[in-house]
């Protein structure tokens, strides 16, 4: 599964994909005249219709622009104990088999960016070598936004600790005490093709990556938004916010953007096709992610 955004060659790195939630516990607002009228695309790749499931994946994107290889959130890693989401458990994939299929070796990673330290998508940032987490690319620099850094730092000394299911621990502090991290604080220019640009609200100091090459845009935009359904509807929070009005605040905000610029979107967990682009409409937003 390769994109191409200018001279950027973008690849899917899966991890799952598959059904997990209950419709209707993930968006309780739903009618049902709002689920007929989107019925039609829902299926089979958003939806599970014979459990009543939404879908969702989990997925890395390699982006490989200017001569270097860039890793976009890490997925849940192996063999971690997620509580109350049995398909993301204990899982035993060959991710790194599957990144080294798509061109990249562990060694040849130059950066790791997480668009925010939720437990799905710092995963494969370390690995369990003789007892110790280390970083899994050992020649990356790995861009952390601050804000989070700060704010799971916090929750992790807390009676709330230890935060994000023991990941912050073991997926985020060590790449921290080996001197790999970069953190990064408002709007960043990262390089020649990669602007970073705060949107908060699913988690405090999510981001989101902007990519421009030879005059086109790609955008990497976590979790704005988990689902399609949001796309339509914006006001429709996924569960599990630092602050929903903020978040949906920064949805309208990067669906703009992505509307405007016509950028190439690459979100953390919606299903087949993966990628798309986001129209503005005359009532709101309309997602073009053709199956
Ligand atoms: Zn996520």
């Amino acid at each position: 599964m390769v994109f191409r955004v200018g001279n950027a060659t973008i690849t899917r790195i899966e991890e799952t994909y598959g059904a997990c939630y209950p419709l209707k516990k993930i968006f309780p607002d739903i009618a049902a005249a709002q689920f007929a009228e989107h019925s039609r695309w829902l299926a089979p790749h958003h939806y599970d219709p014979a459990q009543d499931l939404i879908k969702l994946s989990v997925h890395s994107w390699l982006l490989q622009v200017g001569g270097q290889k860039i890793l976009i959130d890490n997925c849940c890693g192996n063999n971690k104990v997620k509580p109350g989401r049995p398909f993301w458990s204990h899982l035993t994939i060959d991710y790194l088999g599957r990144l080294a299929a798509a061109g990249a070796r562990p060694e040849e990673i130059d950066i790791v960016m997480c668009t925010h330290l939720h437990h799905d998508h710092v995963g494969w940032n370390t690995m369990l070598k003789d007892g110790k987490w280390v970083p899994t690319f050992p020649n990356a620099r790995y861009v952390f936004s601050k804000a989070d850094v700060d704010y799971f730092s916090k929750v992790d000394a807390s009676d709330e600790g230890p935060a994000e299911l023991g990941t912050f621990r073991e997926c985020v502090v060590p790449i921290l005490e080996y001197g790999r991290a970069d953190l990064v604080e408002g709007t960043h220019r990262l390089n020649d093709f990669i602007e970073i640009e705060p949107a908060p609200g699913h988690a405090p100091g999510h981001v989101f990556f902007k990519l421009e090459s030879n005059g086109e845009r790609g955008a990497f935009i976590g979790d704005v938004w988990h689902h399609l359904l949001q796309v339509y509807y914006p006001d429709w929070n996924f569960p599990k916010n630092s602050d929903a009005e903020q978040a949906r605040v920064s949805r309208r905000k990067v669906l703009d953007y992505c509307a405007a610029s016509g950028a190439l979107v690459m979100p953390g967990h919606v299903g087949l096709p993966f990628a798309g682009r986001v129209e503005k409409t005359a009532s709101g937003y309309r997602p073009d992610f053709p199956a």
